[in-house]
């Protein structure tokens, strides 16, 4: 399974991407919401995204309302915002919006598996 990873700190894009290849995941990584585009582009296969919120260029959640909108019928990735962004007011704008799950910054590995169960994705660690 294939994980996109969007989050302009590189410090948090590698711990994120280390958890999620213990986890079984492939991962790729966008720093901000336009790039996090277009590796959606080139990545269609992605399962899931884990989802930072403030971004430069575009935030997660422009990023969010975006994906959304294109999607086709097809697979939709499940996304997992992953930010300090955790007042009731975001966190409901986000699940709006479409996104399945929420982590709270900081995150561990215990709290991802537990969180990518939820979201009905299969780990293997
Ligand atoms: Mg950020």
């Amino acid at each position: 399974m294939k994980a996109l990873i969007v989050d302009d700190a590189k410090v948090v894009r590698v711990a994120l991407g280390r958890i999620m290849n213990q986890l079984g995941f492939e991962s790729i990584d966008a720093a901000d919401g336009q790039q996090a585009l277009d590796q959606m582009e080139a990545h269609p296969d992605v399962d899931v995204v884990m989802l930072d919120w403030n971004m430069p260029v575009m935030n997660g959640y422009d990023f969010l309302v975006a994906m959304r909108g294109m999607e086709q019928h097809g697979s939709s990735p499940k996304v997992v915002m992953v930010t300090t962004e955790t007042g009731m007011p975001s966190m409901l704008k986000a699940l709006a919006a479409g996104a399945d799950e929420y982590i709270m910054k900081p995150f561990d590995k215990e709290m991802v598996a537990g969180k990518l169960e939820i979201v009905g994705l299969e780990c293997n660690a």
